[in-house]
């Protein structure tokens, strides 16, 4: 097969899954056409969109395998003809001194010939905002936000330029909020100071939208930019692209529609409850069930109840349990069993309801989507209106039609989320 000839204007490529589908919204939004790939596609880009976002799974990884997956996806991005790159990371800019951010963002520079980038995981819909190049999570600094307490990138230190320039040997330094808020000419003439003085990474001030819609025409023409999801909103207008209902546009959505929830966060707890209440059907499944052998057994009691209720309506087929239910499981079956063993059977589930005609699917839980997705054989999804900020619809093509999904990672949605879900795409 040959590459269309398209006009891929953005390439981006996101450490992580349920990250590279916020930066998709976000770009959606904003008016760009976009499709997200299951890591680096084997075959050319074969729809017309602006931008395509490579989900890795290159957070924690080590370094150097960050790096070599990072430039595959480079090679590909550009292979497709990508004018500008978007290295996408997490907006509390999960790291440790060995990386990753730092030595992807040194790979990506020297893959592509720049002497110069931006790094800003400011996203201030979602309250991570840089001032003085200190990083807050919502009202408090980032190492006050419990991310000092995460067990795999404890962050605890909030003064990103010292953060960034622990990661790498190039200078790190700082634009701050009051050359941002003059707009792009004074960002510009910043940046050439800034090289002048052998910078090559500038961590930059955002405190606000308007603050990330003043930077996106300065990053114009810049070969690689690195950030959180928010500096993605400023950009497709440097494309000539407009904020557009068009951009959101999928195919026609029909079939029969499910929610599978994996995710013990509280919000969800509380969206499983809403759906119960309203009266839908759902069916809960206990971990304990799923050992010695019986989680294959389940599955099929749980599709054999699904199918006869699907013509009527969503199912809600779910693990979702609070966090003492959850902490006596793992003390029984261990951490890391009772997730997988959990997610093996979820997404049997849902690849057994897809099976019985859903084309409608809503899955809660990051980890839970990865394996949905996985036993679904999604490569490539195209992104499309947003349900709640950073869940969209999306849709994955297939031959039998193709598969509308949502993927909702933990803590995000309002408590009538999966109501509302399938009004969206009506
Ligand atoms: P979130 O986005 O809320 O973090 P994830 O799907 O990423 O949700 O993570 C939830 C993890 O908890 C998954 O590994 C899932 O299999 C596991 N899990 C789900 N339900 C239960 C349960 N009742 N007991 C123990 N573990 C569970």
């Amino acid at each position: 097969m040959s590459a269309l000839k398209l006009g891929l204007k953005l390439g981006c490529i996101a450490d992580d899954f349920t990250g590279a589908t916020d930066l998709a919204n976000n770009l959606v939004r904003s008016g760009m056409r976009v499709v997200q790939t299951i890591g680096v596609p084997t075959s050319p880009l074969a729809a017309d969109v602006d931008a395509v976002v490579v989900a890795l799974k290159s957070r924690t990884i080590p370094a150097a395998e960050a790096i070599a997956q990072s430039l595959d996806a480079l090679k590909w991005l550009q292979a497709q003809g990508a004018e500008q790159i978007y290295f996408k990371y997490c907006s509390t800019f999960d790291s440790t001194p060995e990386g990753n951010i730092g030595p992807v963002t040194e790979a990506l520079m020297d893959a592509l010939g720049t002497d110069f980038t931006i790094a800003t995981p400011a996203f201030p819909d979602n309250g991570r905002t840089v001032f003085k190049g200190y990083l807050f999570a919502g009202n408090v600094l980032l190492n006050e936000s419990g991310m000092q307490n995460h067990p795999l990138t404890p962050m605890t230190d909030s003064n990103l330029v010292r953060v960034m320039q622990a990661q790498t040997k190039r200078k790190v330094g700082l634009i701050d909020y009051k050359t941002v808020a003059l707009g792009a000419s004074a960002i510009r003439d910043r940046i050439a100071t800034l090289r002048a003085e052998g910078v090559s990474v500038a961590v930059v001030d955002a405190t606000s939208n308007d603050d990330l819609h003043l930077l996106g025409p300065a990053l114009k023409d810049m070969p690689l930019v690195t950030a959180g999801s928010g500096v993605a909103i400023g950009l497709p207008a440097n494309f000539g692209l407009k904020p557009s209902l068009q951009a959101s546009q999928l195919p026609a959505a029909s079939g029969l529609q499910a929610v599978v929830s994996g995710s013990c966060s509280v919000a969800t707890n509380a969206q499983v409850a809403h759906f119960k209440a309203s009266g839908r059907p759902a069916m809960a499944i206990n971990p304990a069930a799923l050992m010695n052998g019986q989680s294959e057994a389940v599955v099929q009691q749980v599709l054999a109840w699904a199918a006869p209720l699907l013509k009527d309506g969503p199912v809600l087929v779910y693990s979702t349990a609070e966090p003492e239910a959850v902490k006596a499981v793992q003390a029984q079956l261990g951490v890391a069993e009772a997730g997988a063993l959990v997610e093996h059977a979820l997404a049997s589930v849902a690849r057994g309801l897809v099976d019985l005609g859903v084309r409608q699917l809503v899955v809660a839980g990051g980890e839970t989507s990865g394996a949905c997705v996985q036993a679904l054989d999604i490569a490539q999804l195209q992104i499309g209106p947003q349900i709640d900020p950073g869940v969209p619809w999306c849709h994955a093509p297939s031959e039998t039609g193709g598969l509308h999904i949502a993927l909702k990672s933990g803590n995000f949605g309002t408590e009538d989320f999966f109501s509302k879900a399938f009004g969206v795409l009506q």
